[in-house]
């Protein structure tokens, strides 16, 4: 902690006057070439970074945990503390230190917080970086990096956390009093920053407080690459739950990966761009057919035209991240780089916009930028462009004439340098430039006394030489400085007239980044319905659902599907039965994915389907699928199910797959079955409803709206084979023991569990009235069942291959070994 400022050094003083203003972001603190991190700071800082900490006066009481960046790379660790949640605030020099009279001056000159990131090129190119506000009626985000702005009108506070929680923003800002209320509501498993003011724009107010927050980080500019803020519809789309995408593996798979999600699969795109728009699509789906169709008819329009189809896919692989790129030249660290990067773009995108009648007058635009850009800015621009080197020659008359002066000066040293070689009679005389003494000519000492010290004025004395300046030298110093100090300033101030220019026209620019990524989606579910055999949906008025041929997109890449027919009517309820492993949960789900699929206007994985407009999917997988999540509480299921009873309504999809696992067998039977109930005669949406409770099947006799139905399974002498088709009417038994014999349980427990079963199956009828409570299965030992003998050769084999060093053995190793084993085995 602090220390008390009277035994401070004065650079320690300055340090903690500014940290105590920034007590909730990491400082970073330039000294020199580096940016030192300090304290605290720097404990947190170090293990992010990977950086060593070391002691500042390591000996004395005044020691100091500290880390530093070199100044140049500053870029790589800002983000990675920003990606952390951290924000930074990065403290500058703010003189120059040769004429600094004691302590350097240093203030902080910008803060950067998660939302606001420092450079966007850093960022995973298919996340979104949201800000998001909320105010009573509205949630606001606003996409700095891209320049996406857009809010819904939502007052109901449950649902405005399932959109937040949804579009998972990197940082929330709001009014004291907002983020106080917010992290309660949300539990501070987000960033949050306390803004009170908002812009004066004419927004909703959780907007105005975006833009704002988002001008007082980066700066006016930020507005020129910001889309003006949009409302988008939120009752009228297919509401997905955070908790639905999580169950059906939309974008992560339970693990966490991404691979084996329903978005790897599909997701052809090419640009960032439009990575990014395919997951806003997947998570907001839509409702209105003329909108849905719209989309599915530019799908259709190109799966005619392949050829061209063919050719803007070959381009848009070159467009890259153009939103990003465009948003990052209003940055206040955007370099000329950035320019020529995005007139690399602007080449593909000319390509592409030919193509495209409506885009013509932004074609110009392009092509103008384009030839202008190349115009002005030199091909190999450097690192370092405050120093000139940047602008070609012709841009502008006064520039080449300073940068004429500035190369023939490098003439007019070289020619001095000969003269006072002859002069002399110094060979090794020579002269150079620091950017401290400025010109000076240096002579060896074995060559001083040759030196004419009427004309030479000693500057430097080294070890091995002298260091000298003469009038003529001083003159031509102040003409080449001068030139060279007004050439690179001018360099600048040309930059950032273009950039200033084409700033002008970012809004034409944001149009046509949006423009390709729709673009990008579409043409990539184009390719997907073309490669994968996907089929144009239909939308049924009566609210019927038939898919034939149904497969599921991500279980089909890795098996040789089974596909299937799947057919049910408005208020149905599929009652699937059957064991463990016969497929259920893979229909289930593929039903869901399809709706998904079909409402945001895509083609679907099968032969034909015909399918309601839903207003919201539900889904409840039993505890047990998420032991791996934590969540395995059976408090959570019945959480999910409340909120699903309560909201369900005629026009939604209800996937429920062993709800009432999570507690004892009769509790859970009796819950799955009022669940069932409840649904059925009160809420009446499209229901799958997978279960191990056989007794439920028997509803069908009262319930005329439940369908039953079960995964095909073929046993022959107690070996079961699954044959993943959906057949009607119930599963004739569990399975049970057989999968757990299939799975490697011991025959003595199999064969343990078959003995139970069977007195079970003998005492409960509960169709009979009978109590479980009468059974008594503790009455008997278990049956002694004796393993079957192991051949000792083949015991010795097990034995062998179970201790095999395979970490250590070579492919050729394990050849020969396999080859051995095969010979002694038959
Ligand atoms: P359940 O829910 O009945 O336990 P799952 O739906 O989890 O069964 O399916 C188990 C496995 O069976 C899946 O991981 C998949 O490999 C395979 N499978 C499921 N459906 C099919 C199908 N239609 N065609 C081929 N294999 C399938």
């Amino acid at each position: 902690m602090a220390k008390s400022s009277g035994e401070l050094t004065p650079l320690m003083k300055q340090y903690w006057d500014i940290k105590a203003v920034h007590q909730d972001k990491v400082l970073l603190f330039r000294m020199g070439d580096f940016f030192e991190i300090f304290h605290e700071d720097a404990q947190t800082a170090a293990p992010i970074l990977g950086i060593a900490l070391t002691m500042r006066n390591k000996k004395s009481a005044d020691q100091t945990p500290m880390c530093g960046v070199p100044h140049h790379s500053i870029a790589g660790p800002i983000n990675k503390l920003l990606a952390h949640g951290f924000k930074v605030a990065i403290c500058d020099q703010i003189e120059d230190p040769k004429f600094a009279k004691g302590i350097v001056k240093r203030a902080v000159t910008r803060i950067l917080s998660p939302g606001m990131v420092f450079d966007p090129s850093t960022l995973d190119s298919d996340q979104f970086n949201y800000l998001c506000a909320v105010d009573k009626k509205h949630v606001s985000f606003l996409e700095p990096t891209t320049g996406e702005c857009f809010f819904y009108s939502v007052s109901e506070v449950a649902e405005q956390k399932k959109l937040v929680q949804t579009l998972n923003p990197v940082e929330i800002v709001g009014s004291r009093q907002e983020i106080e209320q917010l992290k309660s509501l949300l539990e501070d498993q987000f960033v949050f920053s306390v803004h009170e003011k908002l812009s004066s724009a004419q927004v909703v107010e959780s907007a105005q407080r975006l833009i704002s927050y988002a001008v007082s980080m980066q700066g006016e500019d930020i507005l020129k690459t910001l889309s003006p803020f949009e409302e988008r519809e939120y009752e009228s789309r297919l509401q997905l739950g955070p908790d639905v995408l999580r169950h059906l593996e939309i974008f992560r798979t339970y693990k966490g990966d991404i691979k084996g999600t329903v978005y790897e699969a599909i997701n052809n795109t090419l640009t960032a761009g439009g990575s990014r728009r395919l997951k806003q699509w997947m998570c907001f789906p839509l409702r209105k057919q003329e909108k849905i169709e719209e989309r599915l008819d530019k799908i259709s329009y190109w799966l005619k035209t392949t050829d061209v189809l063919t050719k803007i896919r070959q381009h848009l692989r070159g467009v890259g991240d153009l939103e990003r790129k465009i948003g990052k030249i209003s940055h206040p660290n955007s370099h000329p780089r950035d320019l020529a990067a995005l007139s690399l773009t602007f080449r593909e995108l000319k390509e592409i916009l030919q193509f495209f009648k409506e885009w013509q007058p932004a074609l110009k635009k392009v092509q103008f930028w384009e030839s202008e850009i190349d115009r002005i800015l030199e091909d190999n621009l450097p690192l370092q462009y405050r120093d000139g080197g940047l602008i070609r020659r012709g841009v502008s008359d006064e520039l080449d004439e300073l940068i004429d002066l500035s190369t023939n000066s490098q003439a007019k040293v070289l020619e001095l340098e000969a003269k006072e070689k002859a002069l002399t009679q110094i060979s090794s005389l020579k002269v150079r430039y620091n950017n401290v003494f400025g010109f000076y000519i240096e002579v060896t000492h074995t060559h001083t006394s040759k030196v004419p010290l009427d004309r030479y004025q000693r500057k430097q004395t080294l070890t091995n030489a002298e260091r000298y300046t003469t009038d003529e030298l001083v003159e031509l110093e102040k003409k080449v400085v001068s030139a060279r100090t007004r050439r690179s300033e001018l360099e600048v101030e040309i930059y950032q007239r273009l950039k200033k220019d084409i700033l002008l026209d970012m809004p034409e620019f944001l149009k046509i980044a949006s423009f390709c990524s729709e673009l990008d989606v579409i043409t990539a579910l184009s390719w997907l319905a073309l490669e994968n055999n996907y089929c144009r949906p239909e939308f049924s008025k009566d609210f019927n659902m038939t898919i034939a041929s149904s497969r599921h997109p991500v279980v089909e890449r890795t098996v040789s599907f089974v596909p299937n027919d799947i057919q049910l009517s408005k208020n149905e309820c599929l009652l699937l039965t059957g064991p463990n492993m016969a497929g259920k949960s893979t229909l289930m789900r593929q039903v869901a994915v399809v709706a998904i699929l079909a409402q945001m206007g895509s083609y679907v994985p099968a032969a034909k389907a015909k399918v309601p407009l839903f207003d919201r999917i539900f889904t409840r997988i039993g505890a047990s699928d998420f032991l791996a999540e934590g969540l395995s509480t059976f408090m959570v299921e019945m959480k999910e199910t409340a909120e699903m009873l309560q909201q369900a309504t005629e026009n939604s999809l209800v996937i429920l797959d062993e709800v009432g696992r999570g507690t004892s067998t009769y509790d859970g039977l009796s819950l799955a079955q009022a669940i069932l109930e409840f649904l059925i005669v009160n809420k009446k949406p499209l229901v799958f409803f997978a279960t191990h409770y056989h007794e439920l099947t028997r509803l069908a006799e009262t319930h005329s709206t439940l369908v039953n139905a079960h995964m095909a399974i073929h046993e022959d002498k107690g070996e079961l084979k699954f044959l993943y088709t959906l057949l009607p009417g119930p599963a004739t038994r569990s399975y049970g023991i057989q999968v757990a014999r299939l799975a490697g349980l011991p025959a003595a427990v199999t064969k343990r569990a078959e003995g139970l079963l069977k007195k079970l199956e003998a005492a409960i009828d509960l169709g009979n009235g009978s109590s479980p409570n009468q059974l008594d299965l503790w009455d008997q030992e278990p049956e002694n069942v004796e393993a079957p003998p192991v051949d000792p050769k083949m015991a010795l084999f097990l034995k062998e291959m179970q201790n095999l060093p395979i970490q250590t053995m070579t492919p050729l190793d394990a050849l020969n070994k396999l080859a051995q084993w095969q010979i002694e085995l038959s």
